[in-house]
């Protein structure tokens, strides 16, 4: 058996080499590593992938939610409600940008912001919302668009994992994730779905007023050469970087597509074994990516299960054991613990399986036979 990887990078470079390093070779030859006709191509091709009328490419998905809290011109004191349960990175940049943060608890099914607990945190000075398509699970956009409209909020997806995903409104009208909300970001760290090979993120938005705001911003507040208008920042997506996603976008719905294959056989390997619960996908079959598989284990203890399994060499990963609202950069003495329930119980109770495009047949039935082993013993 090939050894296990949490994400097998090399495995799936080994199929796309020629074109990538044929990819790469011209940014070499044309030696235009900053804004060459590359990072210009690949906006293009994405915005035709995702419907969206525009990408605004950038260094990282970090810089992406930042940039577009600033290119909707939040100020010190608004307030931009998010997930408790998350990567830091989201309420981080509402903080930096001396927004004020309100951390929400999730929905105990889907792991997703909880449309409920936003219209209990929303107030006055509320003007955001940043649901989050958490391990490639699109959040209840429904829900978060119709509170969104009654409040007169804006939404900022941060699509980080989610890309590729379909969200299916009510009406039965399909849209990608990141082309829902009013604005959108990505990031395209190594090991997201779209993954380049370095940092790099984007920007997506159908609001071509706001689309113009942030080309300026990403580039030093310029919007005609050496006039500054708004504080601006430097990010931007190098030549190689989109050389690399150039050749990786047309092979994206492939590989979701293995990752939802790796979903299943997972899911048939752990059907009915009492004390572990498989992701609850709740929408059509192209609303979760699985940018992780993530399980809840019940009855036996999570911590110990982690230490089996890297024992057994298989990698696995805690996201996240800490909620947000108890980092100690963010509390805020507003929050009341009986006020996140699921966050307090998902950080003790999730685990994340190895899950990328290259898992064979015989490395999940080893990786589900040790998890189930294990659950036996213990519960
Ligand atoms: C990865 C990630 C980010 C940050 O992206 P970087 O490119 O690492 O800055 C933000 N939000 C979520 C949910 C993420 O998973």
């Amino acid at each position: 058996m090939r050894k296990i990887q949490m994400v097998d990078l090399k495995g799936q470079y080994e199929f796309i080499r020629d074109t990538v390093d044929r990819s790469i070779a011209e940014v070499m030859d044309t030696t235009a590593f900053i804004n060459g006709p590359q990072v210009h191509s690949f906006q293009k091709e994405l915005e035709e992938y995702l419907g969206v009328k525009h990408v605004i490419p950038c260094a990282n998905g970090t810089d992406a939610l930042q940039i577009a809290m600033m290119g909707l011109g939040l100020e010190p004191g608004d307030e931009v409600i998010t997930a408790d349960f998350t990567f830091a990175a989201t309420v981080e940049v509402i903080a930096l940008l001396r927004l004020t943060p309100v951390l929400v608890d999730v929905d105990p099914v889907t792991f997703n912001i909880d449309p409920e607990a936003i219209r209990k945190a929303i107030t006055p000075r509320t003007k955001a919302i940043v649901p989050v398509h958490l391990f490639g699970q699109c959040a209840d956009m429904d829900a978060i668009t119709d509170i969104a409209r009654e409040h007169k909020l804006y939404v900022i997806e941060d699509n980080a994992q989610g890309i590729g995903a379909v969200y299916t409104f009510k009406d039965g009208r399909k849209v990608k994730t990141g082309a829902i909300g009013d604005i959108a970001s990505t990031s395209f760290f190594p090991s997201k779905n779209l993954g380049c090979y370095g940092d790099g993120g984007a920007i997506f938005t159908n609001n071509d007023e706001l689309a113009h705001t942030i080309r300026g911003i990403v580039n030093h507040g310029m919007y005609e050469r050496y006039h500054h208008d708004v504080v601006g920042v430097n990010s931007r997506l190098d030549s190689i970087q989109a050389a690399v996603l150039r050749a990786k976008l047309p092979l994206l719905d492939t590989y979701n597509e293995k990752r939802k294959e790796a979903a299943r056989k997972y899911n048939r390997a752990f059907e009915g074994v009492p004390g572990i619960q498989t992701p609850v996908q709740t929408g059509g079959e192209d609303s979760h990516v699985y940018h992780q598989y993530t399980l809840k284990i019940g009855g036996a203890d999570r911590d110990g299960l982690v230490q089996y399994l890297n024992e057994n060499d298989i990698p696995c990963g805690v996201y996240y054991p800490i909620p947000l609202h108890r980092q100690k950069a963010y509390l805020d003495e507003r929050y009341r613990e009986e006020d996140f329930e699921v966050t307090n119980a998902l950080v003790k109770e999730v685990i994340s399986l190895p899950m990328h495009t290259e898992l064979d047949d015989e490395q999940i039935a080893y990786i589900a036979g040790k998890v189930k082993a294990y659950v036996d013993r213990e519960s």
